[in-house]
């Protein structure tokens, strides 16, 4: 007998205690399994005409022997694809993430390629039994669990695989025997797998009226359980949202409804239909390298692949589907690149209808959109400096900020039909959040001249602005930022220059100026940055190890009753530094939310204090 990898034990310890409460769902892994090997040899049989078949995939629950068959007539395994895909599990960091999440989540199962093994949630043993297209006898492979498992030759006529389980005993838990009952495997056939392109056929029990009798007989037929058809084949009117839910749920593995389907059928020099899907919420692992972005692709109802990345560009990752195309030749070579052109030419209009059906989507349902923007809208507004602003103008129209008077998302364009006479530009702010962002000093003046001030709180918000440059010829100018010298008599006076000066020495290394301001109104003094980079986009170089520094401001307001204080302590000369660094320290609070030196910060609040 041979082992289990470790890896794949521990996964296995978990399917067979059951973390999941969903048992059902072992149903749809093996006929997904099923019809992606039969896709294989459909894939194969387009240059291998002696590979077609009638392709199916037949169940059989027999009550007796308390076994559940599964089998297709798909690519089947060689020895070592079985000893490679069964008694592995690929990548270890999907265990430790399951293990990580803890939680009862079915969508997870699946997405991770653990799908055969929830095999072992219902069954006792299992036996897969399979032969490949490429070799002339089968193999069977058979476990009992952790344990581990067996590999041996076996007679078998015909390519393909059939997967039958043996049926845990019933107990408290569970009535395992349910998936003997004809109603239930249909049932979870309609739920999970309808929509599986080939035909999934059972003998069920039919009865007729007895000849001549009142009785009735009962006889078998083959049935075909699932309704097969495609669902981006069907025209959009005869399909009713809860199925395009429903297959979004099962072939994507969310348990939520997709806030949003796009249908696209495109004819012209290139034809296909595209069936696409937003998620309501951010894909788990939608910011870590293991994300795979990509659409699945058929062509003429055949997969060629699952995950086609190049079908979407990095900011549209999040997008869900299907595109069905006629026009990829698939008889060539494979060749990666005879296809380019065409992927290309279908990314490009994919990427314009998308992007046309999110304008729709903002005229028409605002509230959807901006729900829609909350989640996802950080990975569009990449999109605007992607490539250095390639596609800026595509996206200009399409981006919400949150804005200060209006207090809730605003395009860019409301904002600019609102602005005052007079007004220079787009004002925007930078910080953790709104509230954070309102709390600073220097917006005090703006804010009650009027002006609307766009909030930005991500990270991209500030990047997605400098890509744009403006916005109808109206430039974005950062409320933050550092305020004009005062050409005014203050910093003409002696003491003042002085002042300024003296501070600027206290001060070395950590501010490039101290200035007297004229747009503090309660606050005595605010920290502020000049030149390219704002104090924001430090904090956020900070965060990837980059050391970029912001060149900052500490302004004064000397209409301020400290600073006042501040002029006087320093033409005596008594207690200047004291009150001059903790100014520093508040500006730096206001701003950067810590002080350089805590402890230092607290003796002189306990001095002032005293
Ligand atoms: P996943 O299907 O997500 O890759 P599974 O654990 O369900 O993960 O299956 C592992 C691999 O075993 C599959 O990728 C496939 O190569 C192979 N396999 C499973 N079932 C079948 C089958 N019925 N026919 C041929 N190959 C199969």
């Amino acid at each position: 007998m041979k082992q289990f990898k470790a890896e794949s034990k521990k996964l296995l310890d978990m399917m067979i205690n059951s973390i999941y409460t969903n048992k059902d769902i072992f149903l749809r892994e093996l006929i997904s399994n099923a019809s992606d090997a039969i896709d294989k040899r459909r894939f194969l049989s387009l240059t291998n005409s002696s590979l077609a078949d009638d392709f199916k995939i037949t169940i059989v629950a027999d009550k007796p022997s308390r076994t559940l068959t599964i089998s297709d007539n798909g690519v089947g395994m060689t020895k070592d694809e079985l000893e490679n895909n069964l008694g592995t599990i690929a990548t270890s960091g999907t265990l430790k993430f399951k293990q990580e999440q803890q939680q009862n989540d079915d969508s997870l199962i699946g997405q991770f390629g653990v799908g055969f093994y929830s095999a072992f949630m219902v069954a006792a043993k299992v036996e897969v039994e399979t032969r490949s297209v490429n070799e002339e006898s089968g193999y069977r492979w058979t476990s009992s669990g952790a344990e581990g498992y067996d590999i041996k030759s076996c007679d078998r006529a015909e390519a393909g695989t059939t997967i039958r389980l043996t049926l845990k005993e019933n107990d408290e838990d569970c009535n395992y025997s349910d998936y003997l009952s004809e109603y239930k495997i249909r049932s979870l056939v309609k739920t999970y797998s309808d929509y599986i392109r080939y035909p999934i056929v059972m003998d069920v029990t039919k009865s007729r009226k007895a000849d001549g009798g009142d009785g009735y007989t009962e006889y078998t037929e083959t049935e075909t359980l699932n309704t097969m058809t495609p669902i981006w084949k069907m025209a959009k009117k005869s399909v009713k949202k809860e199925d395009y839910d429903k297959f979004y749920r099962t072939t994507f593995h969310d348990f939520r409804a997709p806030s949003r389907v796009i249908s696209v059928n495109i004819e012209g020099n290139i034809n296909y239909t595209a069936l696409l899907f937003i998620p309501e919420k951010q894909p788990v692992n939608y910011y870590s390298k293991d994300y795979e972005k990509g659409l699945a692709l058929y062509s003429s109802g055949v997969l060629i692949q699952e995950k086609c990345a190049k079908l979407l560009p990095d900011w549209l990752g999040f997008v869900r589907g299907v595109v069905d195309s006629p026009d990829l030749t698939l008889n060539l070579s494979r060749e990666v690149l005879q296809q380019d052109r065409q992927l290309r030419f279908i990314a490009d209009s994919l990427r314009k209808k998308i992007l046309a059906d999110f304008k729709k989507w903002l005229g028409s349902d605002r509230e959807g959109y901006e729900k829609f923007f909350a989640e996802l809208g950080e990975g569009v507004k990449y999109g605007v400096y992607e490539n250095f602003g390639e596609k800026k103008d595509e996206l200009k129209d399409l981006i919400l900020f949150r804005s200060s008077t209006e207090k809730k998302a605003v395009t860019l364009s409301e904002y600019v039909s609102r602005m005052k006479e007079g007004q220079e530009g787009v004002y925007y702010a930078c910080g953790e959040s709104a509230d954070k962002i309102d709390a600073q000093p220097q917006l005090e003046k703006i804010k009650a001249d009027g002006y609307e001030i766009l909030y930005c709180t991500q990270r991209v918000d500030e990047f997605c602005l400098m890509a744009l440059g403006e916005y109808d010829k109206k430039k974005f100018i950062n409320a933050l930022k550092a305020g004009e010298h005062t050409e005014e008599k203050e910093e003409k006076n002696e003491d003042i220059k002085a002042l300024l000066s003296d501070y600027k020495k206290l001060l070395a290394g950590k501010v490039y100026d101290v200035r007297m301001s004229t747009r503090l109104v309660s606050h005595a003094v605010c920290l502020t940055a000049e030149g390219e980079v704002s104090i924001e986009m430090e904090r956020v170089f900070r965060a990837s190890g980059e050391g970029v520094r912001a060149e900052k401001v500490l302004e004064l307001n000397p209409e301020h009753e400290l600073v006042k204080k501040l002029i006087e302590r320093h033409k005596s000369g008594e207690g200047f530094e004291t009150l001059a660094l903790t100014l520093y320290d508040e500006a730096a609070l206001m701003a950067l939310g810590e002080v350089d030196d805590p402890a230092s910060f607290v003796t002189r609040i306990n001095s002032l204090m005293k």
